[in-house]
Order: structure tokens, then sequence, then C-alpha cells
């Protein structure tokens, strides 16, 4: 079933699920990468990689606990929830 605009009660409605801000702060975020990158500036600097690999995992639990206390309630409901735009007056909703 399609959705409706509430605004204007237009059929022209089209999905608009906004993943991209969220997906660019995973990758640029993930402890993986982190820690990839710590030991890969411990490599190029001759300094042990382990040192590198604590440093990036240790950096990486500093930012999920930063991104945890931004994210309000209404921030997650409002990512998890599919978005829906409306063709006709550019009206943002979701059901
Ligand atoms: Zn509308």
């Amino acid at each position: 079933m399609k959705p409706i605009c509430p605004s204007c009660h237009s059929a022209h409605v089209i999905e608009n699920i906004d993943t991209s801000t969220q997906g660019l702060t995973e990758q640029v975020l993930s402890p993986k990468l982190l820690i990839g990158l710590g030991m890969s500036v411990c490599k190029y600097y001759k300094i042990n990689p382990m040192i590198g690999m604590v440093a990036g995992s240790a950096l990486a639990t500093v930012i999920n606990l930063a991104q945890q206390r931004l994210m309000q309630p209404p921030l997650i409901r409002a990512a998890i929830l599919p978005r829906y735009l409306c063709r006709t007056c550019q009206h943002t909703f979701s059901v």
C-alpha cells in the first residue's frame, strides 16, 4: 500500500530513506578502520604496530561513547522509521 501525503493528500510519494549520513559515519568511524589506521601510522613511523592497535581501539571506544551520548532517542527513531517525500508539495513525513 502506497502512503498518501498528509499535507496535500497526493499519492505522488517516494520513499526517502536517508542513510547516506549514517552510512558515512559508520564507514569513517568503524573500530576496524581506526585500528588499521593506527597500525599503519605506527608502521610508517617505525613504532611497534601493537601500540597503534591499542591506540586505535581506544580511540574507537571514545568515539563510540561520544556517538551514543550524541544520539538522543528521537534521532534514533527518525533514523529507523522509513521516510517519505511528497513530490507534489515536497513535504517529508514518516508513517
Ligand atoms: Zn504533499
